[in-house]
Protein backbone atom coordinates (compact mmCIF):
# COMPACT_ATOMS: atom_id res chain seq x y z
CA UNK A 1 0.00 0.00 0.00
CA UNK A 2 1.34 3.35 -0.89
CA UNK A 3 1.92 6.24 1.05
CA UNK A 4 -0.95 7.91 -0.09
CA UNK A 5 -3.48 5.28 -0.08
CA UNK A 6 -2.63 4.02 3.91
CA UNK A 7 -4.95 5.01 6.68
CA UNK A 8 -3.71 4.51 10.48
CA UNK A 9 -4.52 1.43 11.78
CA UNK A 10 -5.17 3.38 15.28
CA UNK A 11 -7.07 6.26 14.27
CA UNK A 12 -8.41 7.02 10.67
CA UNK A 13 -5.88 9.49 9.59
CA UNK A 14 -5.08 8.75 6.10
CA UNK A 15 -1.37 9.22 3.97
CA UNK A 16 -2.43 12.50 2.61
CA UNK A 17 -2.71 14.33 5.54
CA UNK A 18 0.23 16.79 5.72
CA UNK A 19 3.19 15.98 7.92
CA UNK A 20 1.80 12.49 8.71
CA UNK A 21 4.19 9.40 8.82
CA UNK A 22 3.81 6.00 9.87
CA UNK A 23 5.77 3.12 11.71
CA UNK A 24 5.94 -0.35 10.75
CA UNK A 25 3.19 -1.21 12.22
CA UNK A 26 1.22 1.33 10.28
CA UNK A 27 0.33 3.44 13.20
CA UNK A 28 0.72 7.33 12.50
CA UNK A 29 3.05 9.98 13.74
CA UNK A 30 -0.18 11.66 15.35
CA UNK A 31 -1.28 8.83 17.41
CA UNK A 32 2.49 8.27 18.55
CA UNK A 33 3.14 11.50 19.24
CA UNK A 34 3.98 12.17 23.19
CA UNK A 35 1.32 14.12 24.88
CA UNK A 36 2.43 17.51 26.31
CA UNK A 37 2.67 17.28 29.94
CA UNK A 38 -0.09 16.21 32.36
CA UNK A 39 -3.48 16.09 31.81
CA UNK A 40 -5.22 18.07 34.30
CA UNK A 41 -7.80 16.42 36.69
CA UNK A 42 -11.31 16.89 36.10
CA UNK A 43 -11.36 18.31 39.61
CA UNK A 44 -8.62 21.13 38.71
CA UNK A 45 -10.73 22.14 35.42
CA UNK A 46 -14.00 22.03 37.20
CA UNK A 47 -12.10 25.17 40.13
CA UNK A 48 -10.74 26.69 36.82
CA UNK A 49 -14.09 27.01 35.50
CA UNK A 50 -15.85 28.28 38.82
CA UNK A 51 -13.25 30.62 39.35
CA UNK A 52 -14.02 31.83 35.78
CA UNK A 53 -17.78 31.91 36.35
CA UNK A 54 -17.42 33.98 39.80
CA UNK A 55 -15.52 36.06 37.53
CA UNK A 56 -18.19 37.06 35.64
CA UNK A 57 -22.12 36.06 37.59
CA UNK A 58 -23.66 39.27 38.59
CA UNK A 59 -21.39 41.79 36.42
CA UNK A 60 -23.30 43.15 33.95
CA UNK A 61 -27.03 42.61 32.86
CA UNK A 62 -25.78 38.98 31.95
CA UNK A 63 -24.18 36.79 33.86
CA UNK A 64 -22.57 35.61 30.40
CA UNK A 65 -23.22 35.09 26.78
CA UNK A 66 -23.00 32.21 24.74
CA UNK A 67 -22.24 31.41 21.25
CA UNK A 68 -25.42 29.77 19.72
CA UNK A 69 -26.26 27.87 16.71
CA UNK A 70 -28.96 24.91 17.25
CA UNK A 71 -26.20 22.84 16.49
CA UNK A 72 -25.15 20.41 19.27
CA UNK A 73 -22.25 21.96 20.76
CA UNK A 74 -23.32 25.43 21.52
CA UNK A 75 -26.91 23.66 22.59
CA UNK A 76 -24.97 21.55 25.43
CA UNK A 77 -22.93 24.82 26.42
CA UNK A 78 -26.21 26.88 27.01
CA UNK A 79 -27.80 23.39 28.61
CA UNK A 80 -24.14 22.80 30.40
CA UNK A 81 -24.15 26.67 31.97
CA UNK A 82 -27.94 26.75 33.54
CA UNK A 83 -28.48 22.87 34.58
CA UNK A 84 -25.12 23.11 36.62
CA UNK A 85 -24.61 26.96 37.16
CA UNK A 86 -27.96 28.55 36.95
CA UNK A 87 -26.56 31.48 34.73
CA UNK A 88 -28.48 34.84 33.43
CA UNK A 89 -27.54 33.84 30.16
CA UNK A 90 -27.85 35.80 26.74
CA UNK A 91 -27.94 33.70 23.50
CA UNK A 92 -25.81 35.44 20.95
CA UNK A 93 -26.44 33.58 17.48
CA UNK A 94 -24.11 35.02 14.68
CA UNK A 95 -26.60 34.93 11.52
CA UNK A 96 -24.07 34.25 8.23
CA UNK A 97 -27.29 33.78 5.93
CA UNK A 98 -26.82 30.45 5.35
CA UNK A 99 -28.36 29.03 8.87
CA UNK A 100 -30.53 25.69 8.28
CA UNK A 101 -33.87 25.67 9.17
CA UNK A 102 -33.69 22.76 11.56
CA UNK A 103 -30.38 24.31 13.75
CA UNK A 104 -33.13 27.64 13.57
CA UNK A 105 -36.28 25.42 15.30
CA UNK A 106 -33.14 24.07 18.00
CA UNK A 107 -31.69 27.04 18.85
CA UNK A 108 -35.64 28.70 19.57
CA UNK A 109 -36.95 25.88 21.29
CA UNK A 110 -33.91 25.72 23.44
CA UNK A 111 -33.93 29.34 23.92
CA UNK A 112 -37.80 28.79 25.28
CA UNK A 113 -37.27 25.94 27.55
CA UNK A 114 -34.16 27.23 29.15
CA UNK A 115 -35.42 30.77 29.64
CA UNK A 116 -32.38 32.40 27.77
CA UNK A 117 -32.78 35.39 25.88
CA UNK A 118 -31.68 35.70 22.11
CA UNK A 119 -30.00 38.27 20.17
CA UNK A 120 -29.18 36.91 16.40
CA UNK A 121 -26.28 39.04 14.69
CA UNK A 122 -27.06 39.26 10.93
CA UNK A 123 -23.86 41.47 9.33
CA UNK A 124 -24.73 43.07 5.97
CA UNK A 125 -24.90 40.08 3.16
CA UNK A 126 -23.36 42.31 0.41
CA UNK A 127 -20.04 42.30 2.97
CA UNK A 128 -19.73 39.05 3.99
CA UNK A 129 -20.16 38.10 0.17
CA UNK A 130 -17.34 39.96 -0.62
CA UNK A 131 -14.91 38.42 2.13
CA UNK A 132 -15.82 34.62 0.94
CA UNK A 133 -14.87 35.27 -2.94
CA UNK A 134 -11.49 37.27 -1.41
CA UNK A 135 -10.86 33.88 0.71
CA UNK A 136 -11.93 31.67 -1.75
CA UNK A 137 -9.81 33.20 -4.49
CA UNK A 138 -6.83 33.55 -2.20
CA UNK A 139 -7.39 30.60 -0.41
CA UNK A 140 -9.78 27.97 -1.89
CA UNK A 141 -12.07 27.74 1.45
CA UNK A 142 -14.27 30.61 2.93
CA UNK A 143 -15.09 28.72 6.42
CA UNK A 144 -12.38 31.14 8.43
CA UNK A 145 -14.51 33.68 7.40
CA UNK A 146 -17.05 32.66 9.89
CA UNK A 147 -14.83 31.54 12.45
CA UNK A 148 -13.54 34.66 12.75
CA UNK A 149 -16.40 36.75 12.06
CA UNK A 150 -18.06 35.05 15.02
CA UNK A 151 -15.71 36.33 17.53
CA UNK A 152 -15.20 39.75 16.39
CA UNK A 153 -19.46 40.02 15.80
CA UNK A 154 -19.96 38.28 19.14
CA UNK A 155 -16.95 40.43 20.99
CA UNK A 156 -17.91 43.36 19.81
CA UNK A 157 -21.46 43.62 20.63
CA UNK A 158 -20.45 41.90 24.47
CA UNK A 159 -18.22 45.08 24.47
CA UNK A 160 -20.84 47.41 23.85
CA UNK A 161 -23.43 44.95 26.51
CA UNK A 162 -20.36 45.37 29.20
CA UNK A 163 -20.22 41.69 29.24
CA UNK A 164 -17.54 40.21 30.75
CA UNK A 165 -17.48 35.91 29.43
CA UNK A 166 -18.46 34.55 26.54
CA UNK A 167 -18.54 31.01 26.03
CA UNK A 168 -17.95 28.83 22.86
CA UNK A 169 -17.95 25.29 21.78
CA UNK A 170 -15.42 25.03 19.49
CA UNK A 171 -13.30 22.10 19.55
CA UNK A 172 -13.27 18.68 21.60
CA UNK A 173 -12.56 18.77 24.71
CA UNK A 174 -9.30 20.10 26.88
CA UNK A 175 -7.17 18.43 24.46
CA UNK A 176 -9.01 20.84 21.39
CA UNK A 177 -5.92 23.27 20.87
CA UNK A 178 -4.12 19.55 19.01
CA UNK A 179 -7.31 19.00 17.01
CA UNK A 180 -8.23 22.89 15.68
CA UNK A 181 -4.48 23.65 14.45
CA UNK A 182 -3.26 20.75 12.91
CA UNK A 183 -0.86 22.22 10.33
CA UNK A 184 -1.41 23.32 6.89
CA UNK A 185 -5.59 21.97 7.55
CA UNK A 186 -7.25 24.58 9.87
CA UNK A 187 -8.92 27.46 8.61
CA UNK A 188 -9.99 28.76 12.42
CA UNK A 189 -6.53 30.60 13.25
CA UNK A 190 -6.82 34.54 13.93
CA UNK A 191 -3.77 35.63 12.56
CA UNK A 192 -4.35 33.29 9.56
CA UNK A 193 -7.78 35.29 8.86
CA UNK A 194 -5.89 38.67 8.92
CA UNK A 195 -2.79 37.84 7.19
CA UNK A 196 -5.20 37.25 4.30
CA UNK A 197 -7.95 39.69 4.72
CA UNK A 198 -5.37 42.60 3.52
CA UNK A 199 -5.51 46.45 3.96
CA UNK A 200 -8.90 47.15 1.61
CA UNK A 201 -10.94 44.81 3.67
CA UNK A 202 -10.04 45.15 6.79
CA UNK A 203 -10.96 49.05 6.66
CA UNK A 204 -14.21 47.52 5.42
CA UNK A 205 -14.46 45.47 8.45
CA UNK A 206 -13.52 47.73 10.62
CA UNK A 207 -16.30 50.28 9.47
CA UNK A 208 -19.05 47.73 9.77
CA UNK A 209 -21.99 48.89 12.44
CA UNK A 210 -21.51 45.68 13.98
CA UNK A 211 -18.05 46.18 14.71
CA UNK A 212 -15.83 47.71 17.20
CA UNK A 213 -12.49 48.80 16.34
CA UNK A 214 -10.99 48.12 19.31
CA UNK A 215 -12.11 44.49 19.60
CA UNK A 216 -10.63 43.71 16.02
CA UNK A 217 -7.30 45.79 16.82
CA UNK A 218 -7.21 43.28 19.97
CA UNK A 219 -8.30 40.66 18.66
CA UNK A 220 -5.47 40.65 15.33
CA UNK A 221 -2.83 40.25 18.53
CA UNK A 222 -3.83 37.12 19.50
CA UNK A 223 -3.04 33.65 18.35
CA UNK A 224 -6.71 32.69 19.70
CA UNK A 225 -9.19 34.30 21.83
CA UNK A 226 -8.67 31.97 24.35
CA UNK A 227 -6.15 33.90 25.36
CA UNK A 228 -7.83 36.81 26.63
CA UNK A 229 -9.50 34.38 29.31
CA UNK A 230 -10.78 36.59 32.32
CA UNK A 231 -8.23 34.78 34.69
CA UNK A 232 -5.32 35.72 32.48
CA UNK A 233 -5.22 39.37 33.72
CA UNK A 234 -3.92 40.07 29.68
CA UNK A 235 -7.39 41.35 28.25
CA UNK A 236 -7.99 43.88 30.98
CA UNK A 237 -4.91 45.53 29.59
CA UNK A 238 -6.56 46.33 26.26
CA UNK A 239 -10.24 46.95 27.67
CA UNK A 240 -11.49 48.54 30.26
CA UNK A 241 -13.84 45.51 30.17
CA UNK A 242 -12.32 42.32 30.30
CA UNK A 243 -13.50 40.47 27.36
CA UNK A 244 -12.72 36.83 28.20
CA UNK A 245 -14.16 33.92 25.45
CA UNK A 246 -13.97 30.69 27.11
CA UNK A 247 -14.62 27.54 25.07
CA UNK A 248 -16.03 25.34 27.36
CA UNK A 249 -14.88 21.81 26.07
CA UNK A 250 -11.63 23.18 27.86
CA UNK A 251 -13.20 22.66 31.00
CA UNK A 252 -15.51 20.46 30.91
CA UNK A 253 -15.68 16.23 29.49
CA UNK A 254 -16.67 16.36 26.07
CA UNK A 255 -18.34 13.12 25.77
CA UNK A 256 -19.90 13.96 22.08
CA UNK A 257 -21.24 10.79 21.32
CA UNK A 258 -23.88 11.14 24.13
CA UNK A 259 -24.64 14.50 23.92
CA UNK A 260 -27.57 13.83 21.23
CA UNK A 261 -29.43 11.81 23.76
CA UNK A 262 -29.07 14.38 26.67
CA UNK A 263 -29.97 17.27 24.71
CA UNK A 264 -32.91 15.64 22.66
CA UNK A 265 -34.45 14.64 26.23
CA UNK A 266 -33.75 18.02 27.78
CA UNK A 267 -34.55 20.42 25.22
CA UNK A 268 -36.21 18.46 22.01
CA UNK A 269 -32.53 18.61 20.11
CA UNK A 270 -33.15 17.13 17.04
CA UNK A 271 -30.57 16.13 14.06
CA UNK A 272 -31.89 16.12 10.24
CA UNK A 273 -32.59 12.59 9.10
CA UNK A 274 -29.93 10.45 6.94
CA UNK A 275 -26.68 12.55 8.05
CA UNK A 276 -24.01 12.45 11.19
CA UNK A 277 -25.29 15.39 14.14
CA UNK A 278 -21.98 17.50 13.15
CA UNK A 279 -22.32 20.65 11.72
CA UNK A 280 -25.58 20.62 10.26
CA UNK A 281 -25.97 24.51 11.31
CA UNK A 282 -24.67 25.89 8.04
CA UNK A 283 -25.92 24.95 4.52
CA UNK A 284 -22.86 25.39 3.83
CA UNK A 285 -20.70 22.79 5.62
CA UNK A 286 -20.82 19.97 2.77
CA UNK A 287 -19.27 22.53 0.91
CA UNK A 288 -16.30 23.31 3.24
CA UNK A 289 -16.17 19.63 3.29
CA UNK A 290 -16.02 18.59 -0.62
CA UNK A 291 -13.34 21.50 -0.59
CA UNK A 292 -11.33 20.35 2.16
CA UNK A 293 -11.12 16.80 0.76
CA UNK A 294 -10.26 17.71 -2.60
CA UNK A 295 -7.47 19.65 -1.14
CA UNK A 296 -6.37 17.83 1.32
CA UNK A 297 -7.97 14.04 0.87
CA UNK A 298 -9.64 13.99 3.86
CA UNK A 299 -12.55 16.03 5.94
CA UNK A 300 -12.88 17.88 9.12
CA UNK A 301 -14.55 15.15 10.66
CA UNK A 302 -11.88 12.73 9.65
CA UNK A 303 -9.55 15.16 11.72
CA UNK A 304 -12.03 15.20 14.41
CA UNK A 305 -12.29 11.69 15.11
CA UNK A 306 -9.61 10.45 15.37
CA UNK A 307 -8.76 12.63 17.89
CA UNK A 308 -12.04 11.17 19.73
CA UNK A 309 -10.58 7.84 18.60
CA UNK A 310 -7.43 8.63 20.16
CA UNK A 311 -9.08 10.11 23.70
CA UNK A 312 -11.38 6.77 23.97
CA UNK A 313 -14.26 8.97 22.93
CA UNK A 314 -14.86 6.84 19.60
CA UNK A 315 -14.02 3.32 18.84
CA UNK A 316 -12.27 3.27 15.16
CA UNK A 317 -15.67 1.00 13.43
CA UNK A 318 -17.13 4.21 14.47
CA UNK A 319 -15.54 6.58 13.00
CA UNK A 320 -15.17 4.36 9.65
CA UNK A 321 -18.91 3.84 9.37
CA UNK A 322 -19.17 7.88 10.00
CA UNK A 323 -16.95 8.39 6.95
CA UNK A 324 -19.97 6.99 4.58
CA UNK A 325 -21.23 9.95 5.05
CA UNK A 326 -18.58 11.83 3.97
CA UNK A 327 -19.03 14.60 1.74
CA UNK A 328 -16.45 13.27 -1.92
CA UNK A 329 -19.04 14.48 -4.39
CA UNK A 330 -19.60 18.28 -4.77
CA UNK A 331 -22.74 19.16 -2.96
CA UNK A 332 -25.39 21.07 -5.35
CA UNK A 333 -25.24 24.10 -2.95
CA UNK A 334 -21.86 24.52 -4.10
CA UNK A 335 -22.29 25.86 -7.36
CA UNK A 336 -25.03 27.94 -6.21
CA UNK A 337 -22.88 29.59 -3.10
CA UNK A 338 -20.34 30.09 -6.18
CA UNK A 339 -23.36 32.05 -8.34
CA UNK A 340 -24.30 34.07 -5.73
CA UNK A 341 -20.61 35.21 -5.07
CA UNK A 342 -20.06 35.89 -8.77
CA UNK A 343 -17.14 33.19 -9.03
CA UNK A 344 -16.79 30.14 -11.52
CA UNK A 345 -15.09 27.09 -10.31
CA UNK A 346 -12.02 27.94 -11.77
CA UNK A 347 -11.80 31.13 -9.71
CA UNK A 348 -11.39 28.70 -6.41
CA UNK A 349 -7.55 28.46 -5.56
CA UNK A 350 -6.88 25.02 -5.26
CA UNK A 351 -3.03 25.55 -4.65
CA UNK A 352 -2.73 27.81 -1.49
CA UNK A 353 -1.83 26.34 2.19
CA UNK A 354 -4.60 26.81 4.46
CA UNK A 355 -3.60 27.57 8.32
CA UNK A 356 -0.10 26.86 9.54
CA UNK A 357 -0.97 29.37 12.29
ZN1 LIG B 1 -3.24 7.61 13.94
Amino acid sequence: MSEETKRCKKCILPGSYPGIHFDEQGICSYCLAPVEGDRPTEEELKSKLDKIIQASRGKGKYDVAVGLSGGKDSSYVAYFLRKEYDLKILGVNFDNGYRSEIAVRNMETLVDKLGIDLVTIRPNKKFMKKLYAHFLRKQGEFCSVCNNMGYLLMGSYMYGQKLLAGFMPLGVGGWSKKYEYQPGVSVTSMPYFFRNLGPELLAELISQPFIEEKVVRSYMRLNDPRQAQIDTGEQKESHEHALGFIQLPDYVHWDLMKMPQILKKAVGWQQPPNTHDSHFDCTLFPSKEYLKIKRYGLTQETIKNSVLIREGLMTREEALDRMKLEQTEEPADYQLFLKELGLSREDVNQEAEWSTR
